[in-house]
C-alpha cells in the first residue's frame, strides 16, 4: 500500500474514535482504542513513516492520560526527536516515578531506519498495554519510555533497496542520518544533534533496562530472532550476574513459549557451524554506551531474511517478554542496580580494555542451514549458500567470555581546562556532575604525555579514530587556572567519566579526536642557529653530555644524523614546548 493511502487508513482509523473531552484513565478495552491500527496492521509488509509513527502516539496520548508524548531536543533532520512515555497513573516525572518504586525500561527504535520492526512494534505494544486487560497490570510497577523514532534523517530517505539482502517491509529508511552519520556509532562523539538529544533523554530516566531495536545482516539460521545483551563482563558484576543468571534464562524461556525461540546474536568468523563469539559492545554502540550508566541493555537483532512480519511480532514478542520478567522480578532488579552503582562509586580500579578469552569456550544447541558451496552463475567461482532444506540443530562452540586487558586506577578527581568546553558539555549531558576551580589549582598531578598512538586511514563516522594509544605517565608539577573544570569520582557515573577520560580506552573522548590540538610541535628551531646553544647545554650539564655520547655511541643512524642530534638536546631544553604530545587531563591520584 503506498504511503498516502496508508496515511489516511491511519487517519480513518483514527476518526473513529470518540473523543469526550477528557482522557480516560481506564484500561478496560475501548472500542475507541481497538480502533487505532498502525499501517502494518493493515499491510504486514509495510512500516511506518516518521510523521504516520508521531501522528499515531499523538492519538494515543489524546486518549490516555497515561500517555504522554513530547518532543526532546533536535536531531539533525532540523525535525525534533520525540520522548513517549507509558505511566500507569500519569506521573511524568523521572524523580517521583523512581522515589516511588517505579522501573524505568527505556525502547529505542529506528536508529537503523531500514530495521524498522521496532517501530511498529513499539507503537501496538503501547496502545496493547492499554487496551488489552491481560496486559495493563505489566505496567503496575513498570514505566515505559520510548524513543519512536531515533535516526529521523534517516527515516525522511525512504526507498525499497537500500538494504538489498533484506525480506520487506516494501519501503524503509535509510540508515545514515541526515548527515550520512550512524548513529549506533556516536553514543560517545555526539556528532549528531540526534546523539546530543538522546545522551540526554536517557540520562533524564536513567533507565535499568535499555532496548535498541535492530534488525541483522549475516548467515542464514532458523531463527527470527538473534539477542545481543551487554557484553557480561562489561557490565557491572553484580548486575550483570543477575542478567545471565536470571534474565536472560527467563527471556529465553519466555520468546520459546511464544514460538519465537532465540539464540545469542550470530557473530561468526565463517559460518554458524565453526561456533559463534560474544559481541564487544564498545561505547559507541547503544548497549555499550548503556552500560557506562550501569543499565542492562540488549540489542534485539531480528534476522533479515525472515518477512516482516515474523520479525515485527518477534520484537513485539521479545518487549512484552521482558515487561512480564521486570512485573514479577523488578524489586530485586532495582536493588541489584542500586547495589551495583554503590559498588562502581567505591571501586578503586577500572577496566578499560577487554580481549576475547579464547580459553573459555562454552557450548550452544543452535538451528542452523546446512552451509554448502556450488559454482556461482556469476564469477564461476565456488559460492557460499545456506541449504533451508536440510536444516540441523547441534552444539556449536560459543566464545562468550572477554577478560580485562588494561585497567588504571580510579584518581580521586580529574582536572582539565576550560578549553575543552566539549568535553565538559559531553560530561555533564550523561549525568556527571562538573564543578569549576574557584582559584588557581598548583599541584603535582599525575599526568600522560601521548608516547605513540595509530589512527585509522579513513575517515570513520566523521572522524579520524586513534587506537594503541600508549602513554608515559609522569608526576608534573602543573598549574590550572580559576574557572578549569574538576571532575571528583565516585559518582554514578563513574565508568562513564573513567572511559571517556582515559586515552587508552577504545571509545575515549582522545580517541574520538577531541584533544588532537596537542599531538602536533607548534615551534621549531633552526638548526645552524642552535648549534651555539646545544655545544652551550653539552658543557653546562655533564649528565645530558653522558647520555648524548651513549646513545651516539649505540644509535649509528642517530650518530650519522645531524638535525636528529640537535632535536635529541632541543627536546632536553628549556626551549621544548612541555606541552607537545602531553594530555591535558590531569589526574588527582592523592
Ligand atoms: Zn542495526
Amino acid at each position: 500500500m503506498d504511503s498516502i493511502m496508508r496515511l489516511k487508513t491511519l487517519f480513518i482509523c483514527a476518526c473513529m474514535l470518540f473523543v469526550t473531552g477528557c482522557k480516560t484513565q481506564s484500561f478496560t478495552m475501548t472500542k475507541e482504542l481497538s480502533a487505532l491500527k498502525t499501517g502494518y496492521e493493515i499491510d504486514r509488509n509495510t512500516t511506518a513513516t516518521y510523521q504516520e509513527t508521531i501522528a499515531f502516539y499523538k492519538e494515543l496520548a489524546a486518549q490516555l492520560a497515561s500517555i504522554q508524548i513530547k518532543p526532546f531536543g533536535m536531531t539533525d533532520s532540523g525535525f525534533p526527536l520525540h520522548e513517549i512515555v507509558l505511566s500507569q497513573d500519569g506521573d511524568f516525572d523521572p524523580k517521583s516515578l523512581k522515589e516511588s518504586g517505579k522501573l524505568i525500561l527505556f525502547l529505542n527504535n529506528a536508529i537503523h531506519p531500514g530495521e524498522p520492526c521496532g517501530v511498529d512494534a513499539s507503537m501496538m505494544l503501547a496502545r496493547d498495554l492499554f487496551l488489552e486487560e491481560n496486559l495493563s497490570a505489566l505496567l503496575e510497577n513498570t514505566v515505559v519510555v520510548i524513543v519512536p523514532f531515533y535516526n529521523i534523517g534517516g527515516g525522511l530517505n525512504r526507498g525499497g533497496y537500500s538494504r538489498a539482502n533484506q525480506d520487506g517491509p516494501e519501503q524503509y529508511g535509510f540508515r545514515g542520518n541526515a548527515r550520512n552519520l550512524d548513529l549506533n556509532r556516536d553514543f560517545i562523539k555526539c556528532d549528531s544533534e540526534n546523539a546530543v538529544s538522546f545522551n540526554m533523554l536517557f540520562n533524564k530516566w536513567q533507565p535499568d533496562i535499555f532496548i535498541d531495536n535492530h534488525t541483522s545482516n549475516g548467515a542464514d539460521y532458523q531463527y527470527s530472532m538473534t539477542l545481543i545483551a551487554t557484553q557480561k563482563d562489561k557490565l557491572q558484576k553484580d548486575i550483570s550476574n543477575y542478567m545471565v543468571e536470571q534474565m536472560l534464562p527467563d527471556l529465553y524461556k519466555k520468546m520459546e513459549q511464544k514460538n519465537w525461540e532465540m539464540t545469542p546474536y550470530v557473530y561468526a568468523q565463517e559460518t554458524p557451524d565453526d561456533g559463534i563469539m560474544g559481541f564487544l559492545d564498545l561505547p559507541r554502540y547503544s548497549s555499550g554506551y548503556a552500560a557506562l550508566h550501569n543499565a542492562i541493555s540488549f540489542m534485539p537483532e531480528t534476522h533479515m531474511l525472515k518477512p516482516y512480519e515474523n520479525r515485527v511480532e518477534s520484537t513485539y514478542a521479545f518487549m512484552l517478554s521482558m515487561l512480564e520478567h521486570i512485573a514479577v522480578h523488578a524489586e530485586t532488579i532495582l536493588d541489584v542496580r542500586k547495589r551495583g552503582i554503590e559498588n562502581i562509586k567505591a571501586q578503586t580500579e577500572m577496566p578499560i580494555q577487554w580481549e576475547l578469552d579464547k580459553t573459555q569456550v562454552d557450548s550452544l544447541l543452535f538451528k542452523g542451514y546446512e552451509a554448502k558451496y556450488k559454482k556461482s552463475l556469476v564469477t564461476g567461482l565456488d559460492r557460499l549458500y545456506y541449504d533451508q532444506s536440510a536444516p540441523w540443530e547441534k552444539e556449536i562452540n560459543f566464545l562468550d567470555t572477554y577478560k580485562v586487558s588494561k585497567k588504571v586506577v580510579k584518581p580521586k578527581a580529574y582536572v582539565f581546562p576550560i578549553a575543552y568546553k566539549g568535553v565538559a558539555e559531553r560530561l555533564e549531558m550523561n549525568g556527571v556532575q562538573v564543578d569549576r576551580l574557584d582559584s588557581e589549582m598548583v599541584s603535582e598531578f599525575e599526568m600522560y604525555y601521548i608516547d605513540d598512538f595509530e589512527t585509522v586511514k579513513n575517515a570513520y563516522e566523521g572522524h579520524y579514530l586513534h587506537y594503541n594509544v600508549s602513554l608515559k605517565t609522569v608526576n608534573k608539577s602543573w598549574k590550572y587556572k580559576q574557572g578549569d573544570y574538576i571532575v571528583y569520582t565516585g559518582q554514578a557515573a563513574d565508568r562513564y567519566i573513567v572511559e571517556c577520560l582515559e586515552p587508552q580506552a577504545a571509545d575515549s573522548y582522545f580517541a574520538w579526536n577531541f584533544f588532537d590540538g596537542i599531538l602536533n610541535q607548534k615551534e621549531y628551531f633552526s638548526s645552524y642557529v642552535f648549534e651555539e646553544i646545544a655545544a652551550e647545554l653539552l658543557e653546562k650539564d655533564p649528565a645530558l653530555k653522558k647520555e648524548f655520547e651513549q646513545k651516539k655511541k649505540e644509535d649509528q643512524a642517530f650518530a650519522e644524523n645531524g638535525r636528529a642530534q640537535l632535536s635529541f638536546l632541543y627536546q632536553r631544553s628549556p626551549h621544548y614546548e612541555q606541552t607537545h604530545r602531553l594530555y591535558p587531563v590531569a589526574r588527582i591520584v592523592k
